[in-house]
């Protein structure tokens, strides 16, 4: 009988993008699990320090970072910062990421670069710094099997093309070859890299999408599994990502997503 090991007591995670949505649920998950958790914010410092209260009501250990994760000394700070708190790194979540829709031909080159720089650039970043911690890290009794996991959260638009979101979808789809590439190049240093791939998840984000009863029956119409996601549905597939329980896994996409991309259009017809 295989023995499953969830458990990341001893482990220290940043969560970006952490003060709402799926990365706050993901945060509260690898806190419940015993990893120490670094919050990490842009704006919402409110929201922010409502996860790492959160996390400390159950016992676990929690504090929040401020970070753009688009400008590059602001990253450096933060690792800094969470090194300096806890030592050392062994999960980095790179959650944080944002929408600025536009029909093509009105998209601003502002509201391209925005989308890139914190979907793509911002992954960039946190990643290298990542690595860069894990190397530095001592493996005198490590606390996993890797020495260091990282867990990109994508989209079901890094393969699915999105009209009115060309720069999200392009993100999405850079930031997919962005884990690939990473992951072949740092698997032999037992640093496992992996993408979660949310469909329609009820948040912020897409609140448009589901806060009427219209708009919510047209978006079950892409979901064969019936029901809109939860940012609980993404969090465990993330506590899997980051535990024992995957250690054989890496440069993969899970698509966490009630079967968006199973084409539900093509049932019965083509
Ligand atoms: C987007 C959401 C959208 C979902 C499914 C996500 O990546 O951020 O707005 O509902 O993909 O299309």
């Amino acid at each position: 009988m295989p023995q499953s090991n969830r458990s990341l007591k001893g482990q220290i995670a940043l969560v970006t993008g952490a003060s709402s949505g799926i990365g706050r649920a993901i945060a509260l998950a690898l806190g419940a699990s015993g990893a120490a958790v670094a919050v990490n914010y842009k704006r919402d410092c409110e929201g922010a320090e409502g996860t790492v209260r959160e996390i400390a009501a159950k016992n676990g250990d929690a504090v929040a970072v401020q970070a753009d994760v688009a400008d590059e000394r602001a990253v450096e700070a933060m690792f800094a910062a969470v090194l300096e708190r806890f030592g050392t790194l062994d999960i980095l979540v790179a959650n944080a990421g944002i929408q600025r829709d536009a029909p093509i031909a009105d998209m601003t080159l502002a509201d391209w670069r925005a989308v890139i720089d914190v979907n793509l650039t911002g992954q960039f970043l946190c990643l290298r710094a990542a690595v860069r911690a894990f190397r530095a890290r001592s493996r005198a009794a490590p606390p996993s099997r890797a020495l260091g996991k990282i867990i990109c959260v994508s989209s079901v638009h890094e393969l699915i093309p999105w009209a009115y979101r060309a720069n999200y979808a392009a993100s999405k789809g850079g930031a997919m070859l962005l884990m690939k590439s990473v992951a072949q190049e740092v698997a032999a240093e037992k640093i496992r890299v992996n993408s979660i791939a949310p469909g329609a998840i009820r948040t912020r984000i897409n609140r448009a999408a589901w806060e009427t009863p219209a708009a919510a029956d047209a978006l079950l119409e892409l979901i064969p599994y019936g029901r809109i996601g939860e940012p609980e549905d993404v969090a465990r597939a993330a506590l899997w990502l980051a535990s024992d329980d995957s250690d054989y896994v890496t440069g993969t996409t899970i698509f966490v997503d009630g079967g968006m991309t199973l084409y539900p259009g093509f049932e019965g017809e083509g």
